[in-house]
């Protein structure tokens, strides 16, 4: 086991597309009662019902 994982990172990224806040403003919400975050950009298919 030479990498050292380490399980305290929290990298914020949208749970849709995978893409990081640098990249795209990310907003913060919850499912299920986990915090969850989404992009701008996919946030309308949620509003919406995409699935
Ligand atoms: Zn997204």
């Amino acid at each position: 086991m030479a990498e050292t994982a380490q399980p305290s990172t929290e990298e914020k990224s949208c749970i849709i597309c995978g893409v990081k806040s640098e990249e795209r403003i990310l907003l913060c919400g919850e499912q299920q009662g986990k915090p969850v975050w989404v992009c701008v950009r996919c946030l309308p298919a949620l509003i919406h019902g995409g699935h």
